[in-house]
């Protein structure tokens, strides 16, 4: 039995590939997680919001203090919509963050790419949809940027921290076969391998065009620098190209796409591979509390 009319974005992949039964709760069964962690869903509301409007505001005659003026302005009416004291512990915590992500946004348009990104932006948050080696696939692109040689997709991340580098994309492969379980990293080569293929089924594409992909980490080096007006987010993003990793990995990323697709087609849920998922991912599951799996693990283990 399957479900062949099913479309899946990457992000409902990678919830696969890190654990089945997480994709069941979530996707299938659509059982709503706790509230828990939406300051930090609300804070990535922020920065990815903030972006778009900036990129789609950015004309031809606006100058760099322009574009920045622009950002320190969505930035905090996104802010007040987006972002209450009530989802922190403290009011301390949610002045502190509140902090932070303004100092990310500004240093991206201020030291980073942001208004270069801005100036050449084609489109932002892109819906996109297609099928690709018998597997249906949509989702979203943050921003569309316009390249010398073509079109540089970005994607908005907190930090680099689970994306492949050259050091640890020959993880793909161990994870693929069995002998390693990173979903992080899995989930950062698919997320970029789909947009690689799907962006040339969109308008935005034209043959002959370069296609390349690059996560972007909005908060990717900081830490709080004590000064005489209290302690002070220090914010520097930075950036990685992973097209090249991806075109080097294409089989292996396509065959964790598929095979995580091919789960989700057939309802194939079991926690697998069960010691490494209990042991990586059960502790940050919003699902943990009400998992037979898990609860079971744990009453075996008392
Ligand atoms: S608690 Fe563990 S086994 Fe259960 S859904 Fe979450 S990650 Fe999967």
């Amino acid at each position: 039995m399957s479900n062949t009319d099913q479309t899946v974005s990457p992000s409902r992949l990678a919830t696969y590939v890190e654990c089945p039964r997480r994709y069941e709760y979530q996707y299938d069964q659509r059982i709503e997680p706790p509230p828990d962690g939406e300051q930090y869903k609300n804070r990535g509301i922020v920065y990815h919001e903030t972006i778009a409007a900036v990129c789609n505001e950015t004309g031809d005659t606006e100058d760099e203090a322009d574009i920045i003026e622009y950002a320190r302005r969505y930035f905090e009416d996104l802010w007040s919509r987006e972002c209450s004291p009530d989802d922190y512990k403290t009011l301390s915590h949610y002045e502190y963050d509140r902090k932070l992500t303004r100092t990310g946004i500004d240093s991206y348009f201020e030291n980073g790419p942001g208004v270069k990104h801005a100036r050449n932006s084609v489109a932002t948050e892109v819906t996109v949809e297609t099928e690709y080696k018998r597997t249906k696939v949509n989702g979203r692109i943050d921003n569309v940027v316009q390249t010398d040689d073509g079109l540089s997709l970005v994607d908005y991340k907190g930090t680099l921290s689970n994306i492949i580098t050259s050091r640890t994309v020959g993880k793909l492969k161990e994870h693929l076969e069995g002998d390693s379980y990173r979903p992080k990293l899995v989930k950062s080569a698919i997320q970029a391998a789909v947009y690689l293929e799907v962006i040339r089924e969109t308008d935005l594409f034209e043959e002959g065009m370069d296609v390349s992909f690059v996560y972007y980490g909005i908060l990717h080096d900081h830490e709080p620098v004590s000064t005489d007006e209290g302690i002070v987010p220090d914010v520097s993003g930075s950036g990685r190209d992973v097209t090249n990793l991806c075109m080097d990995n294409h089989g292996t990323i396509w065959q964790l796409i598929r095979e995580a697709y091919q789960g989700i087609l057939t309802w194939d849920f079991e926690p697998d591979p069960w010691s490494d998922i209990y042991r990586s991912t059960c502790d940050d599951c919003p699902y943990m509390e009400m998992c037979p799996d898990y609860l079971g693990e744990e009453v075996k283990i008392e």
